[in-house]
């Protein structure tokens, strides 16, 4: 029986449900089901969250990586560097556009290693796509100042990133073009697809609001060739609900994760947490020895784990035509096979968390 579920947004719909609901209702009656005013709303709201001047609503975080990659000129032969320690979908949308990626090993935090960037750079490189893994702001100041000096571009990967603040600025507002996911497992999230683009550039913004259109201008006329990555309305009044419970949420996480930290940090390794930093805990990664078997006694015990990701992207079947090879990332392979992902969402008890500690306490005794 599973006492601890990874995630519970059952939980998230039952306390949410009035809410939920009134957004169906309202939006059958509008009828403006797709682009519509919600969507409008949460383009506002979402970028005044994150402190830039825009934000663009999209079918999905891959696509607002592809967009965000597209509208900042990379095209086929250029080269983007990133971690392959990230979700595929970092490396799909640079893939989609018939560019290159470039990988870099991280440092011991999980995000992407400013020097290890700068040692990929070539004359090919046209952007940077550091990666905000677990809700842990990647170190922005050094890959804004290598970005600078080599005139790349810079795209926030905040996936799974909505509230992180580094160094007073939350995540989403560093990059030329950043790209969240609104997927059902993040933590603001629709029940459904979407994602969402961040930029302070107006022509950014407007650019992507053509090409998610299929290019259009208006209802006629078009001078780009463009797709189809429109957000449903019923998707944005669903993330409209949710957007102010945002903060609450994180605080709660932030104390779920300060509990496992304070009881498990002598028998496994916790994210650590500078000071100039507040990270949103979207997962709360541990590394762990005998990972495998600790997984497996946890399940045993009715508590549900995960593993973000089991094979780096570099190693995936996909990724072979780009010729890398085991021992190629020393940081990222050693943590894949210690890395394991706990209960961290807002709806644990302290009972919960308790067993979670007293579990993994008792494994390792
Ligand atoms: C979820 C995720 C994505 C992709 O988002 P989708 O909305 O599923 O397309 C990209 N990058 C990271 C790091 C993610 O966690």
């Amino acid at each position: 029986m599973v006492k601890v579920p990874y995630v519970n947004l059952k939980e998230q719909h039952r306390l949410l449900r009035r809410e939920i609901l009134s957004a169906v209702d309202k939006s059958m009656k509008n009828c403006d089901f797709v682009l519509g005013s919600e969507v409008g709303k949460l383009e506002e709201r979402f970028a005044k969250y994150c402190g830039t001047k825009y934000a663009v609503a999209l079918n999905s975080g891959t696509d607002a990586l592809f967009f965000a990659l597209k509208a900042c000129g990379v095209g086929a032969g250029d080269e983007v560097i990133t971690s392959p320690n990230s979700f595929l979908a970092t490396a799909t949308a640079t893939v989609a556009l018939g560019a290159v990626p470039v990988f870099a090993d991280v440092r011991s935090d999980m995000n992407i290693d400013p020097d290890q960037v700068r040692a990929k750079i070539t004359s090919r490189t046209k952007a940077v796509i550091p990666v905000h893994l677990t809700g842990k702001a990647a170190d922005m100041d050094p890959i804004l100042e290598i970005a600078r000096k080599h005139k790349l571009a810079v795209i926030e990967d905040a996936a799974q990133a909505i509230g992180t603040e580094y160094k007073g600025k939350r995540a989403g507002s560093f990059g030329h073009a950043n790209a969240f996911s609104l997927h059902p497992l993040k933590t603001l999230n629709a029940c459904g697809d979407g994602g969402i683009l961040t930029t302070n550039d107006e022509k950014i913004a407007s650019l992507i609001k053509q090409l998610r259109n299929i290019g259009l201008k208006d209802r006629i006329h078009s001078d780009v060739w463009g797709y189809n990555s429109r957000l449903d309305s019923l998707q944005a009044a669903f993330v409209n609900a949710k957007l102010p419970k945002v903060n609450s949420w994180i605080s709660q996480r932030r104390k779920n994760a300060a509990f496992y930290a304070k009881n498990l940090s002598d028998v496994v390794i916790c994210p650590c947490e500078e000071t100039y930093e507040r990270q949103a805990y979207h997962l709360f990664v541990i590394q762990a020895d005998r990972r495998d078997e600790l997984a497996e006694y946890l399940l045993k015990n009715g508590i549900e784990t995960k593993i973000h990701y089991p094979i780096p992207i570099h190693l995936q079947k996909c990724a072979e035509n780009l010729g890398y090879k085991l021992g190629d990332f020393p940081e990222v392979e050693k943590q894949s096979k210690m890395i394991l992902s706990l209960p961290i969402h807002q709806y644990l008890t302290q009972k919960q968390l308790e067993l979670v500690v007293k579990s993994i306490r008792k494994f390792y005794s």
